[in-house]
């Protein structure tokens, strides 16, 4: 048995409770690992509160990522007392998630961790720091360097955005990070963005073209304000668009991509393969500074994990939320 957050539908709508789970045994190619951390991200928020219909069969253990250490394994691939961490894959909206004190998973879904990285260090980063790390990635491919001009980075206060912004400062990259709270300035200035907007400035109906003012972007918030930023994006831009905190929606007209040239890159973070998972969590140990992981981490306690959740879906979660399950 091991304790869990669980999720199920009770006679008066969605349930949520800490409880003691059992875990089938170990099919083939199955790892059983002792979770170390875990996180809250934006979807473990809709998850927890029922907001949006991500949790796909019940009863549900949430938590979409979670670093641990092997306890047991039907993969030849993982031995006993490996460190490992595990984004995605539906785990925690199909499959029982991170949120527990132990999780059995498909041994071709983890991620062996870089040795640079301790077990809190990964889940600092979590899945919307791999995620942003993914968004980066993009940027780089379709040519976008730090000579190219300023990358935009919307919701930028949020785990996603905060760590793109250090990513990306980290490179070499200006960085105009946007913000619906001007009190996060600071924090955003310390995290190495060049210049502050005012989320205000992006929302509203969006020109087809305004004046190009950035030479890429990294966007979590979706809407009006994607659409916005994708009229300002300058000949040959690149859009790395991988969120809906703002809206699904996306109310533009084709004038940016065939006036401009610019591109914009889905980021999946999910499903993505392997070897690119792999690649950025390489880059991840090699370029998030130790400083940062201080600056954007805030721990809550398994308990609590419940009561934290709405504050995602009010805008009010600055930086990465990390719960420790059983820390080093
Ligand atoms: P988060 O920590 O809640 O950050 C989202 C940020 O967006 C907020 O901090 C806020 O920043 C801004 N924001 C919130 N509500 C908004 C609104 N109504 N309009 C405009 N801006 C708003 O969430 P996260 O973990 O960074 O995730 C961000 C988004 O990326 C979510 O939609 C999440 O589902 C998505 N995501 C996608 C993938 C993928 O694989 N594609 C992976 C991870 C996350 P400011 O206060 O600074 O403006």
């Amino acid at each position: 048995m091991t304790k869990a957050i669980v999720i199920d539908k009770g006679d008066a709508g969605q349930e949520v409770f800490v409880q003691e789970v059992s875990l089938p045994a170990l099919e083939e190619g199955e790892v059983l690992v002792d979770v170390a951390y875990s996180t809250l991200n934006y979807k473990d928020a809709l998850a927890l509160t029922g907001a949006s219909p991500v949790v796909r069969s019940f009863p549900m253990v949430p938590g979409i990522d979670f670093s641990g250490i092997v306890a047991e394994s039907r993969d030849p691939a993982y031995a006993v007392g490996d460190r490992v961490v595990l984004n995605g894959w539906s785990v925690g909206e199909k499959y029982w998630g991170g949120l527990a004190g132990q999780a059995k998973v498909k041994g071709d879904w983890l991620v062996p961790l870089p040795e640079a990285l301790s077990l809190r260090q990964a889940m600092v980063i979590g899945t919307a720091g791999y995620t942003a790390m993914l968004c980066v990635m993009a940027l780089a491919d379709d040519g976008i360097t730090p000579e190219s001009g300023e990358i935009v980075v919307t919701g930028a206060s949020g785990g996603v955005g905060s760590v793109a912004v250090s990513l990306l400062a980290g490179r070499g990259y200006q960085v105009a990070a946007v913000t619906g709270r001007s009190n996060e300035a600071e924090y955003l200035t310390q995290l190495g963005a060049s210049s502050i907007v005012e989320r205000s400035e992006l929302e509203g109906k969006a020109r087809p073209l305004s004046k190009e003012r950035w030479a890429g972007a990294v966007d979590v918030v979706g809407g009006e304000v994607l659409a916005n930023v994708l009229s300002m994006i300058s000949y040959g831009g690149s859009v790395a668009a991988c969120g809906l905190a703002g809206s699904m929606g996306l109310p533009t007209s084709v004038a940016p991509f065939i006036l401009r040239g610019v591109s914009l890159r889905g980021v999946d973070s999910v499903m993505c393969p392997l070897a690119r998972r792999r690649e950025a969590w390489r880059l991840l140990a090699e370029e998030v500074k130790p400083e940062v992981f201080e600056a954007i981490a805030r721990e809550v306690a398994f308990e609590d994990v419940i009561a934290a959740a709405p504050d995602f879906l009010e805008g009010k979660v600055r930086g990465r939320i990390v719960v420790p399950v059983a820390p080093e």
